[in-house]
């Protein structure tokens, strides 16, 4: 477990206000910035979430029996480039989450319920309030980062790039080359810089017998 909960941290909430009286409802809004750096949400070069930049959050906390059952959704921007032509793309993103935290006494029961093995799966999947607080970050990461495409396209039926020059092919669908041409234009280009003498030399050495070949 890593430090106390601090209150200040934007992605901290407090579930005294709700109370333990299971039944109780509270709705919270709150706008954070999203996490830079190597804390970016997302794969940073691919697609993420910029850090700084508003995540929305809708949050519903419901008290229960042993803690409190957090619904919400988070609404940000965004910002990548496509795997295919590699041009910028932008997405709005939506992602919901639901996470139930258990007061410390609750996740104890349930811990001598599970037995004497205190690393099972099962104590895993709780996530005990602190304080009466709640760390959103990791549950928030979670959703963000699942709901960003693995493969982000500019549109469903991008091209891509041309594999010979790197043209985007999108821009110009009529794009292709014969490879004969290409070769062809590649060794006139060359004659053509080259003095008489040793174009000579070349014409009656390897590449005068692909010319050769090609004919
Ligand atoms: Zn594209
Ligand atoms: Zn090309």
């Amino acid at each position: 477990m890593n430090a106390r909960l601090d209150h200040r941290n934007p992605l901290v909430f407090d579930t005294h206000e709700l109370g333990r009286r299971p039944g109780a409802m509270q709705k919270l809004s709150r706008t954070v910035q999203a996490p830079g750096g190597d804390n970016v949400f997302g794969i940073a070069d691919v697609i993420a979430i910029p850090g700084d930049s508003p995540v929305e959050i809708d949050l519903r906390l419901e008290s229960v029996m042993d803690g409190v059952l957090v619904t919400g959704t988070a609404r940000a921007h965004a910002e990548g480039e496509c795997v295919r032509c590699l041009e910028p793309l932008e997405r709005e993103l939506t992602a919901d989450f639901q996470e139930m935290f258990s007061y410390p006494e609750a996740e104890e029961r349930h811990r001598r319920m599970a037995g004497t093995d205190a690393d099972s799966d099962e104590d895993e999947s709780i996530t005990p309030l602190e304080d009466g607080m709640f760390d959103l970050e990791p549950v928030l990461r979670d959703a963000v980062v699942l709901s960003l495409p693995m493969q982000p396209v500019c549109r469903e039926d991008c091209p891509g790039l041309c594999t010979v020059c790197g043209a985007r092919l999108a821009d110009d669908p009529e794009h292709h080359h014969d490879a004969v041409d290409a070769r062809w234009a590649a060794l006139q280009g060359l004659a053509g810089t080259m003095p008489a003498g040793e174009k000579d030399e070349l014409d009656g050495a390897e590449t005068g017998v692909d010319e050769k070949q090609e004919k």
